[in-house]
């Protein structure tokens, strides 16, 4: 029988689950189907066993992974040198949503567009729509309109259970789509502003069977969790059914709800949340600039910020909060309101990024519009962390995560070590942003 091979780099996704389930279930006694997400010996001699190799990518930066690269060019070579077997490579993921530069910068032999549930079937018998690639230097896209209705069934790997994302073993998707338009998200723009769900049946009978596979904690992602069944108003009840159904199965110890609009939450979600989850709530607050939010195109203000946040308190749910630092345009106020709405939230927990341009978004777009001199994740910090020689985004970084440790609700005490760990962090993802943005000026011709 032949083979497909499907790479995610470090993690199943679910939409790396959910593309070999479809292809399972489409190709039955034709293909053999593997999930793998660790870059091995045994995993490059199942490439070269493989007839098709879809790398499932998610982040800009497997773009730019050497290791990644080498291996492409290690099995076309090999696949060039047999007369039995033409290996096929595909990139398939979120990364597909600009082609242009996944095909310039990887070997392969096209990418899958879109979401894959009827692009990736497609290509697999030799149609190209739903796909990009080079002919004769120029590339083509042939893209897919049709949105897949959320039914298919994920594949789920034996070694689930030993996967651990931020505490879980699986992030579900329980719909698509946001009615948001953050300017530095692709959620909107890669899965559109309609909210698509699962039928309730469905996600139920998957968390048995994740749990039949070794899951023990489960999270609930796509676009921001109440938006489940989203109508006209928010379906509270839907959501409120889905949380309880998944608790049924899993226990409410084990169930998470990472993502949450302020303006998507009441006394009812929160209400299930405490009931149903571990009882913790993350919103995206980003800033505490409303001028900022406003050019995040974030559809929230500090005031409804802060009253989300009262609200959870009040029903005695633990509130998360994340924000982003080093966005163009703001400016040292804006930074420090950020930090006075820190200390007037106490946040439960905090997590910091530095804004990153994906490709094809509007702070992309605004990133290339920046001259690099004002870019704040490439300007040097002169501030009080300048004996670290840091950039002015990473110094904000580090210094709102080490601001968000003293202003919770039980501060803890800063040790060298934890200095270092967030010191090291904010390094990393101003490192990391440089790359990308890079890679957005190498090709800002095709992305503006
Ligand atoms: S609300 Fe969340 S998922 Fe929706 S567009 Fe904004 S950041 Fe993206």
């Amino acid at each position: 029988m032949k083979r497909i091979t499907i790479f995610s780099p470090n993690c199943y996704t679910y939409g790396a689950m959910i593309v070999g389930g479809v292809l399972k279930e489409r190709f039955k006694g034709k293909y053999i189907i593997k999930l793998v997400r660790h870059l091995n010996n045994n995993i490059l001699n199942l490439f070269l066993k493989s007839d098709v190799v879809i790398l499932s990518l998610y982040s800009t930066l497997h773009i730019l992974d050497n290791k990644l690269k080498e291996i492409i060019e290690f099995v076309r070579k090999q696949s060039k040198k047999r007369r039995d077997k033409n290996i096929k490579i595909y990139v398939g993921g979120p990364v597909s949503a600009y082609p242009e530069i996944v095909l310039r910068e990887m070997k392969v032999d096209g990418v899958i567009l879109g979401e894959g549930e009827i692009s990736t079937p497609n290509v697999i018998e030799g149609h190209r729509e739903g796909l990009a690639y080079l002919e004769n230097g120029e590339i083509i896209i042939n893209e897919l309109k049709e949105k897949p209705e959320l039914t298919s069934k994920p594949l789920i790997p034996d070694d689930i259970g030993s996967q651990n994302i931020r505490g879980a073993n699986v992030y579900i998707e329980t719909h698509r789509g946001c009615l948001g338009n953050c300017t530095f998200c692709q959620v909107p723009r890669f899965f559109g502003r309609k909210i698509r769900s699962k039928p309730l049946e469905l996600v139920l009978e998957e968390v048995k069977e994740f749990k039949k596979k070794g899951v023990k904690r489960i999270a609930v992602s796509g676009g921001t969790g109440s938006l489940y069944n989203f109508k006209k108003d928010v379906n509270k009840s839907a959501f409120i059914e889905l949380l309880e159904g998944i608790a049924e199965i899993v226990g409410s110890r084990n169930l998470s709800v990472p993502d949450m609009r302020v303006d998507y939450v009441d006394e009812d979600i929160l209400g299930a949340i405490k009931k149903y989850t571990i009882g913790w709530v993350f919103y995206g607050i980003e800033s505490g600039s409303d001028r900022i939010l406003k050019s995040m195109k974030k559809g929230t203000n500090r005031e409804k910020n802060l009253y989300a946040i009262q609200l959870a308190k009040e029903n005695d749910v633990k509130v998360g909060g994340s924000f982003i630092v080093g966005y163009p345009g703001e400016r040292e106020i804006d930074y420090l309101l950020t930090k006075d709405f820190i200390v007037e939230a106490e946040l439960d927990d905090i997590f910091v990024s530095i804004a990153e341009p994906i490709p094809k978004t509007e702070l992309c777009n605004l990133v290339i519009k920046t001259p690099l001199e004002e870019n704040l994740t490439f300007k040097p910090h002169l501030g009080n962390y300048r004996r670290f020689n840091l950039t002015e985004s990473e110094a904000r970084c580090l210094d709102l995560m080490l601001h968000g440790e003293q202003w919770k609700p039980k501060p803890s005490v800063i040790t060298k070590s934890k200095f270092l760990l967030y010191l090291n962090e904010a390094k990393r993802q101003g490192e990391d942003i440089r790359n990308i943005t890079r890679l957005i000026f190498k090709y800002r011709d095709c992305l503006m």
